[in-house]
């Protein structure tokens, strides 16, 4: 397949704002592309070469994508640079250079769509000395052989700015329309794509074996689950009334969530977002080699900072410590860890997704050898409301961020990639109601004035809205920033920011400058009100009228360990906002 095919799409794609229209568009390149490829050009649509899990990224150094714009287009690196900056487009840019270029297109071989993905892979795979000069060599190899509108789409992709706003679920609601029967089927597409986290390989097999083929997709070792969420509610009367009258609730640990994958001696690693972060943790990968007596399994759990000397459990931003890819191992003595197991997946086997929770936990009882390092996370089944307050309490004397109530019934299946009310949270913020922290998505922001002239003034944040895959702002938030902050956050929304509002964000206020969603931080606001600017579940409460959160401040938590799609949705606002008015509404005289 020629990639010229694939870039004429992306065009396309590019041009609209419509997330229906983006599906369309997908659905007619889908159609098109021949089925045993189909995989590669999810994959080099979403700006990748495999899934994320298996840790290959494409990606260089835009100064190392001019080198080799500047050898397939025979100009030199200044004239380059000097236009990138007026542009601030290297696509843009890539795509005037090539046109200029003297050499005849009729020496140009044509470029396919393996030809890419392959060079793409041999890049993101070489490593040692020389790598450098080999993958500007490789980059300059297709752009000497690329149209200007390829060539733009090419390095756009090796520089991550491929924006097309693509997300999962577009794919998934197109892969439902083209090979899967209609968009009433996408609920079985999605279930193999939550137990598998590959959307390559359910495109493959919904493509060539059909609807069929996706019920045979299993769980497998070292392909990670997507993780089952947990809906919020703020008492225990009303959590054991949405469980039927009885749950088994847990500790909450407030540390980092980990999947952990065994075949003997092999172990990985994945984090909530599903990246392998095996080399992060030596630790828990003896744990899980030498605690877990069993030749397969899969089990979840959540990696916990400890003081080393108390003992006591330390909260999350104390593990940030071991982000890291060097000297991982002084960090480990100086950074130490507990690890408290909650799911069993996999055993030996048998995919254990589909039992109700108390098979589970037996199962996952019987497995793990316990010592200091690793335990059962702590539960208790109950049926009583004081008791259940009680052991919350005590989950938080003890360290904890709340309980996490969870379904007993014969339904109590672990559902793999959703938010629902199998689980319940149940935390601490939650008490007075408006202390709630919430996770939300930075989209564009408003210049700074004053002491922070030169940098950003307040961001512009929104929730997500899962049912219309759209961001929807909710609040500008210009609180809770230290110095470091305001220093930090510019670096980081940089590699995020886009000409226009991106298309799958819903905001009537025109901030200064944009960002691709990405970047999730955590809030804390202080009353839900409704609001004639914000989209945020706009016309869910009352006509033309969306919500807001008023008072926003940053705790100072960057959820880094959440992708934009895991923020607080605009329904959890929804949820929140209701809850507020219902104690309001207790208060008031009859
Ligand atoms: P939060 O920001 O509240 O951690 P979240 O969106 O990351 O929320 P939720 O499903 O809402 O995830 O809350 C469950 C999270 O709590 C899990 O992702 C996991 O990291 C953590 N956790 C801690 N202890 C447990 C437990 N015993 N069972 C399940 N999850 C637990």
């Amino acid at each position: 397949m020629n990639y010229s095919i694939i870039a004429d799409a992306y065009e396309k794609i590019e041009s609209t704002s419509k997330r229906l229209q983006m599906i369309d568009l997908l659905v007619d390149l889908l159609k098109i592309t021949p089925k045993k490829i189909i995989d590669k050009v999810i994959y080099l649509t979403q700006g990748k070469i495999c899934p994320d899990f298996i840790g290959l990224e494409v990606g260089i150094a835009e100064k190392l994508a001019i080198k080799a714009l500047s050898r397939a287009s025979g100009r030199n690196q200044s004239q380059i640079e000097s236009h990138l900056q007026k542009s601030g487009d290297i696509g843009e840019t890539t795509f005037k250079f090539i046109s200029e270029k003297v050499q005849s297109t009729f020496f140009r071989r044509t470029l396919s769509v393996e030809q890419v993905h392959e060079t793409f892979t041999k890049m993101a795979k070489t490593t040692g000395s020389g790598t450098i000069g080999l993958k500007i060599s490789l980059l300059a190899g297709l752009l000497s052989d690329a149209s200007p509108k390829e060539g733009k789409f090419l390095i756009r992709t090796v520089t991550r700015n491929l924006r097309l706003g693509i997300a999962d679920m577009t794919v998934l609601d197109a892969l439902a329309i083209s090979y899967g029967g209609g968009k009433i089927n996408r609920s079985l597409i999605e279930r193999a794509y939550n137990i598998s986290s590959d959307l390559g390989e359910v495109a493959t097999i919904v493509a060539e074996k059909g609807l069929e083929g996706i019920k045979e997709i299993q769980v497998k070792i070292f392909e990670p689950i997507r993780p089952m969420l947990a809906e919020r509610l703020s008492s225990p009367e009303e959590i054991l009334d949405k469980l039927d009258g009885c749950c088994a609730a847990e500790y909450k640990y407030d540390g980092e969530r980990v999947q952990a994958h065994k075949k003997g001696d092999q172990i990985a690693l994945f984090s909530r977002r599903l990246e392998n972060i095996s080399s992060q943790y030596p630790d828990v990968i003896d744990i899980i080699k030498t605690r877990i007596n069993a030749q397969d399994a899969i089990v979840e759990g959540e990696i916990v900072a400890i003081d080393n000397q108390t003992g006591e459990l330390l909260p999350f931003q104390e593990l940030m410590h071991r982000r890291r890819k060097y000297s991982v191992k002084s960090f480990m003595d100086q950074y130490p860890i507990s690890l408290f197991l909650f799911e069993a997946l996999f055993v030996n086997g048998k995919d254990l997704t589909v039992e109700n929770y108390n098979i589970r936990r037996e199962t996952l009882e019987n497995i793990i050898v316990n010592n200091n390092r690793v335990k059962l996370a702590k539960n208790l089944k109950t049926k009583n409301a004081q008791e259940l307050e009680a052991f919350f309490e005590e989950a938080i004397a003890n360290g904890c961020e709340g309980i996490i109530c969870k379904s007993i019934g014969k339904e109590s299946i672990y559902k793999a990639g959703a938010r629902g009310w199998l689980w319940i949270k149940y935390k601490r913020d939650y008490k007075s109601e408006m202390t709630d922290t919430i996770d939300l998505v930075i989209i564009g922001a408003f210049y700074g004035r004053g002491k922070r002239t030169g940098t950003y003034g307040t961001l512009l944040l929104a929730t997500y809205n899962k049912d219309i895959d759209t961001f929807e702002t909710v609040t500008k938030c210009g609180t809770g920033f230290t110095d470091e902050d305001l220093i930090k956050i510019p670096k980081i929304l940089k590699n995020h920011l886009i000409q226009n509002k991106h298309s799958r964000v819903s905001s009537t206020i025109n901030a200064d400058v944009w960002f691709e969603p990405k970047i999730v931080l955590e809030i804390m606001g202080a009353e839900i009100t409704l609001s004639p600017i914000h989209t945020c579940a706009i016309n869910s409460i009352r006509k033309e009228r969306g919500l807001a959160i008023r008072f926003p401040r940053f705790t100072g938590k960057y959820r880094s360990d959440k992708n934009a799609e895991d923020a607080t949705t605009s329904k959890e606002i929804i949820k929140m906002y209701q809850r507020q008015f219902k104690q309001i509404s207790n208060l008031m005289p009859n």
